[in-house]
């Protein structure tokens, strides 16, 4: 008998096995799907260069009642390939599978020979984002199109999109245009700090409204969510810089052109502010259609604190609202910026370091400060939370600190975040982009870690083998050489270059020099 060979599925199926006999695929496969899985049938025939047509046939999309959520029944047999699902999301990631499959098939004259197999398969997080930052350096439309092209096929699901920070306001408001004319824009491209000079000239970007649409439907045709974040109220100086009328002090400040927190601060006591985000937030909050919107929140506590403290508006709002401390201002801060978003249908979303128990239950919490824990475990009882730890997840952070069997060995069950009663959402990648200023750095950044990532959020703990992905993975490194993804070749990790900085510099970086030394070797071979 003949042994039939499995197919490397990245992130790893629920359950998987081989059946006798094979079916040919060509162009003239025929791809019939019911009318709400028409998504999941394009999917599969843009690579098949086909069109899809409703009813029953060769490759056939079913609908079938009582599935779990995101679940897909994918079968292949000599009488043809099917693929259930009770939802459209279920059916999609049935046809991802399936086109990975047939990138793995043995082709012979155009035709692709799949062998038998039956996968049923299932997500063991609902929530599977993956974090970019745009402030600190612009990607644009191009490659935000590729990322979420790499992220549907992995199966994440949430595309986090950093837009305001210190360092840039990167969506076009027309109701504050100084936004853009003066908080898009700052004096160097490359920011300052961390054994970094500045570098280049202006820089000035931002996507306009137009954009940010095109890019949302395109990320909702792959089922992916778009979470915009707007950091408030500290990350603020490119809108203090645009309107220095918000700080406590209302001194003229700049764009900031360094690594790092700002330490100026929207005024949290002033109702100019808070009129200022009703009408930002209206405006932002009806641009995109996702769920969630993300508030920010984070490392509003360092220098920040002495303008609160020194502004008589903000003490004014203190005694008023009997609040005792700064971190009680910025939870009132939060509370109200909160209200503004949840008007607009909106769910907010915020840093760990900043929620308490004063706020609101509909707030779900980001996780990533590891030194919160304890406040964190308690919190998820109460809320939904999303995690990104920074020694797992950052993946801005050099692989020589996060290499990729550390993030293929996360587990929410080691952070006691796996209790029942718990409601965690799902997992997050980031990819701040202080040191990653191309296309070839974010990906350097991304990969290979991304595709472990993708298997700690969709694959259930128990089945995961990190040898085993290793193996699955190399044929990932093989479709990524075939169409220019840049990886890390680093596996080993090299602590001794880990040094003063922990992230990576991208292009101009010693592991990114050291990885391409070992690519030049392996083009060699
Ligand atoms: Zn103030």
């Amino acid at each position: 008998m003949k042994l039939l060979l499995k197919y490397n599925i990245l992130p790893k199926p629920e359950r998987y096995e081989t059946l006798e006999g094979t079916y040919t695929v060509s162009s003239s496969t025929e791809v019939l799907c019911s009318k709400e899985f028409t998504r999941a049938g394009h999917y599969l025939t843009a690579y098949l260069k086909t069109n899809p047509r409703q009813g029953e046939g060769a490759i056939t999309f079913k609908k079938v009642e009582g599935m779990a959520k995101e679940s897909y029944v994918l079968r292949v047999a000599p009488d043809g390939i099917t693929v259930r699902a009770s939802d459209e999301r279920g059916a999609f990631y049935g046809a991802v599978t399936l086109k990975m499959i047939l990138m793995q098939a043995t082709k012979t004259e155009g035709k692709a020979v799949v062998n038998g197999l039956l996968i049923s398969d299932k997500p063991h997080h609902g929530y599977r984002g993956l974090q970019i930052d745009e402030s600190r350096h612009f990607f644009g439309k191009e490659v935000v199109l590729r990322v979420l092209d790499q992220m549907a096929m992995l199966k994440l699901n949430a595309f986090h999109w950093h837009l305001s920070d210190d360092q840039g306001f990167r969506i076009e408001s027309k109701v504050f245009p100084e936004l853009n004319s003066i908080g898009s824009r700052r004096r160097y491209a490359g920011l300052k700090g961390c054994g970094m000079e500045y570098r280049g000239g202006e820089y000035f970007h931002y996507y306009t409204q137009e954009e940010i649409r095109e890019i949302e439907a395109y990320a909702n045709s792959l089922y992916i969510d778009v979470i915009p974040e707007i950091d408030l109220p500290g990350h603020t100086r490119d809108m203090l810089a645009a309107h220095p009328e918000l700080s406590c002090t209302g001194e003229p400040t700049e764009v900031m052109c360094e690594n790092g927190v700002a330490s100026e601060i929207l005024c949290a006591g002033n109702e100019a502010v808070y009129a200022f985000l009703e009408q930002l937030l209206a405006e932002m909050c009806g641009l995109f259609k996702g769920k969630y919107f993300h508030i920010g929140g984070d490392e509003a506590t360092g220098g920040h604190r002495k303008y609160w403290q020194n502004c008589p508006k903000c003490q004014a709002a203190m005694v008023q609202n009997d609040l005792k401390t700064p971190k009680e201002l910025q939870g009132y801060f939060m509370t109200r910026v909160n209200e503004m978003v949840k008007k607009h249908g909106k769910t907010a979303i915020a840093w760990n370091d900043v929620i308490g128990d004063s706020f609101d239950d509909s707030i779900v919490c980001q996780y990533w400060l590891p030194n919160n824990l304890g406040t964190v475990r308690k919190q998820a009882f109460k809320r939904d939370m999303i995690l990104s730890p920074t020694d797992y997840f950052y993946f801005d952070v050099k692989y020589a600190q996060i290499p990729l069997r550390k993030v293929y060995r996360f587990d929410e069950a080691l952070l006691g975040l796996a209790k029942p009663g718990q409601r965690v959402l799902g997992l997050e990648c980031e990819h701040w982009s202080e040191f990653l200023d191309t296309e070839t750095a974010l990906q350097f950044s991304m990969f290979p870690r991304t595709a472990a990532f993708a298997e700690v959020a969709w694959t259930d703990p128990q089945i995961r083998r990190y040898s085993d992905f290793k193996k699955r993975l190399a044929w990932l490194k093989t479709y990524m050489r075939k169409v220019g993804i840049i990886y890390s070749r680093v596996e080993k990790g090299n602590r001794l270059t880990v040094g003063a900085c922990r992230y990576h510099l991208g292009e101009d970086g010693a592991e990114f020099a050291r990885s391409e030394k070992l690519r030049a070797l392996e083009t060699e071979k």
